[in-house]
């Protein structure tokens, strides 16, 4: 049992007792609330990103190293005879690493697409760079089953002043 106060120090030292402890409550419920709160928010924000990103960050596949190597090379697999040229080591051919990546960001964008997103990438994309890359006069043609050399760079002059014209 608590003692009464008996006086009017008394009852004001207990009037500020009860405040002190008020307070110490008040803070520490504040606390909570604002971990609480950023912990809400948190889980709010990582709900909205798994439901609200773009076919960039949702990929199958990291990089187009691996999308050669997981997907392409066994969707146009080829007998060695009879066809255009591919180089195994592609990525030593930097047109052909700028158009297996573009052909690959294009392939996971059509992922996403379910009504006509892998018919149009093979006919808009895949058959297209496919045939460009493995022609008798394109990026492997001096490579086929291994690789060879790499094509010399075009020819190009410095460009004189006043050139190029525009338009
Ligand atoms: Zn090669």
């Amino acid at each position: 049992m608590t003692d009464q106060p008996t006086s009017a120090s008394d009852l004001l030292r207990e009037i500020r007792r009860l405040r002190d402890d008020l307070d110490t409550l008040t803070a520490k419920q504040t606390v909570e609330l604002v971990e609480h709160t950023a912990r809400i928010k948190t889980e709010i924000l990582d709900e909205w990103t798994q439901h609200n990103t773009g076919p960039d960050t949702k990929k199958v596949y990291d990089d187009v190293q691996s999308w050669v190597e997981g997907w392409f090379v066994h969707a146009y697999a080829r007998s060695s005879a009879g066809w255009g040229h591919w180089c195994p080591e592609w990525w030593r051919h930097r047109e052909a690493v700028s158009r297996l990546t573009a052909l690959w960001q294009s392939w996971e964008a059509a992922q996403k697409n379910t009504a006509t997103g892998m018919a149009h990438w093979y006919v808009m994309y895949a058959d297209p760079i496919f045939g460009h890359l493995t022609a008798s006069h394109g990026v492997f043609a001096s490579c086929k089953d291994e690789h060879i050399r790499l094509l010399p760079s075009l020819a190009t002059i410095t460009v004189e002043a006043g050139y190029p014209h525009t338009p």
